[in-house]
């Protein structure tokens, strides 16, 4: 295979760069720099162009915001005022995102190396998000009861859990932080956020929007920098009270330990291998579309990434012959084109990764039936890699149970329901799983047996702010999205109260 043979879309390199951007921490409403002056770049994956310049946190500014978003729990800023109003302020915000999205999108597509037209999309449906949380914001509704005799009457009230520490990936930025910081808004929190330090700027953009729209200050702050030590003092400060996490397994796993010493709820979001099983009897036209879409998607960066697909051997052949012909035809390419589907890779480091994966497959007996090498595009210095797909996997090879995290398809293969059902769920992970099947039995079967926090039939990573997102084994604890999404913010608390001096006395 040649890169001729692909879709590709140059960059313009007599392009003018955009003017770099200057980004600070937001604690207790006030912008500042590091006491240390430190800073970090991020340059585009894409271009190398300097995209920001951040201000580097550490201990003490780490410290600083959780004692303002403490300061503001405790005082009551934020989580007195009415839900209605809340409501309001999230309305604001999103307004504020749908007025800005060109500029959010532009950055977040420097910063990230996703096309123009997909960051758009996303930070659109950011915006729905935040509308979706603000009808929640209205709804915080507890129980009562009243069966408890004549002399008792209870009341379980929802409360808001506290100071909530937001960590977030480079994959999805601003989406990822739509999909935590309004539910957690709308239940009364007040919030520490730290972005992933390769994609500060559109975190930064909406701490912007929210001083706008009028958020108290202090209510939600933001530290620039690394996991450690930012992330880490995040996990660990006592006057944190929950962790809302979205990342790797491996980072996942680190803070629920690190979180224990102070017993902090804690939420995660995390990886995924996810498996699409395509039966003998699917639209493997369709079938054939919905794989190209799931595995190239954010250029395979992606936790719902369907990387791992399960093909009845009747067709497998005829299916991989399709998945290679409609690779080809998707533009890879200048994440600036309105056209392009798929950019650039995060990072050389991470280019480097996924390359491991597929050799390593390939040393161990697999097919590479397209791609599995660094792609270059004319006009962009950056990192691109090229549409891959691998057949004769073996449930067993790296390339099949790990997150590859790029434009990688695997390809196994299955005699009987039962068997393409186990190599499904033989995964640490749990985030989501598909079939393609025209036999409503078959789906509904399979819906009743995968392993996943999201089971689609007949169609590949659709998402809605109405539904939960979330996984099962490793792949997370605890639900976004939904209406259930604001739950995760909320602790329950009993009242129980007597009716007159009707209380036996004990002594
Ligand atoms: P990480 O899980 O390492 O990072 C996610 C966020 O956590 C970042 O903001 C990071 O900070 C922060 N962080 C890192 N270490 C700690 C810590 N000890 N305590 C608290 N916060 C911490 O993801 P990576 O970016 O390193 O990506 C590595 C792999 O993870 C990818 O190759 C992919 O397989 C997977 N991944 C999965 C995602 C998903 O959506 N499921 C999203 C992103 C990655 P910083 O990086 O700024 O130092």
């Amino acid at each position: 295979m040649t890169e001729h043979d692909l879709t590709l879309i140059a960059g313009d390199s007599s392009a003018p760069a955009d003017e770099p951007l200057e980004l600070h921490h937001l604690i207790d409403g006030t912008w500042i720099d590091s006491a240390d002056g430190e800073t970090f770049e991020r340059h585009s994956p894409a271009t190398g162009q300097l995209v920001s310049r951040a201000a580097r946190g550490g201990t003490a500014e780490t410290e600083a915001a959780i004692k303002a978003a403490r300061q503001a729990f405790d005082d009551r800023r934020w989580s007195d005022v009415p839900g209605a109003e809340r409501a309001k302020l999230l309305n604001r915000v999103a307004d504020l995102i749908d007025a800005n999205r060109a500029r959010i999108a532009r950055l977040e597509t420097l910063e990230s190396g996703k096309p123009i037209s997909q960051a758009e999309a996303e930070i659109e449906g950011a915006a729905n998000i935040w509308r979706y949380a603000a009808t929640l914001a209205w709804n915080i509704r507890g129980q009562s009861q009243n069966a408890l005799g004549p002399e008792m009457m209870g009341m379980v009230l929802k409360v808001p859990v506290g100071v909530v520490s937001i960590i977030t990936p480079w994959n999805f930025p601003f989406l990822i932080v739509s999909q935590k910081l309004p539910f957690a808004l709308a239940a009364g929190c007040t919030a520490v956020i730290k972005p992933s330090e390769m994609t500060s700027s559109t975190t930064v953009l909406l701490g912007h929007l929210l001083v706008e729209a009028g958020l108290p200050a202090g209510v939600a702050n933001i530290v620039l920098g690394y996991g450690d030590p930012v992330g880490a003092l995040m996990t660990t400060h006592p006057d944190v009270d929950m962790v809302s996490f979205t990342g790797s397994t491996v980072v996942g796993k680190a803070i629920v330990a690190s979180t224990a010493g102070t017993l902090k709820k804690v939420s995660l979001e995390l990886g995924g291998k996810n498996p699409q099983v395509i039966c003998a009897d699917a639209d493997l036209d369709e079938a054939a579309d919905a794989i190209v879409f799931g595995v190239y998607f954010n250029a395979g960066e992606c936790c719902n990434s369907g990387s791992r697909i399960i093909v009845h051997e009747d067709v497998a052949e005829a299916l991989n012959e399709k998945i290679v012909a409609l690779s080809r035809k998707v533009p890879f390419g200048d994440p600036l084109h309105p056209d392009t589907k798929v950019g650039a890779i995060i990072s050389q480091a991470h280019q480097d990764k996924i390359d491991r994966y597929v050799r390593e497959a390939a040393d161990a007996g697999a097919t590479v039936l397209l791609g599995g090498a660094a792609l270059a595009v004319d006009g962009l210095s950056g990192t691109f890699y090229q549409p891959t797909v691998v057949s004769g996997v073996k449930e067993t090879m790296p390339i099949a149970t790990e997150e590859v995290f790029g434009p990688v398809l695997s390809v196994l293969t299955f005699r009987t329901l039962d068997e393409a059902i186990d190599l499904a769920n033989n995964a640490s992970y749990g985030l989501s799983a598909g079939i393609w099947s025209e036999n409503v039995h078959t789906c509904l079967e399979f819906v009743k047996r995968a392993e996943a926090g999201t089971v689609w039939t007949n169609t590949w990573m659709d998402g809605y702010p109405e539904l939960p997102f979330g996984g099962v084994k490793e792949s997370g604890l605890g639900r976004e999205l939904g209406s259930g999404g604001i739950e995760e913010f909320l602790e329950l608390k009993t009242v129980q109260m007597r009716i007159g001096k009707s209380r036996q006395k004990w002594v």
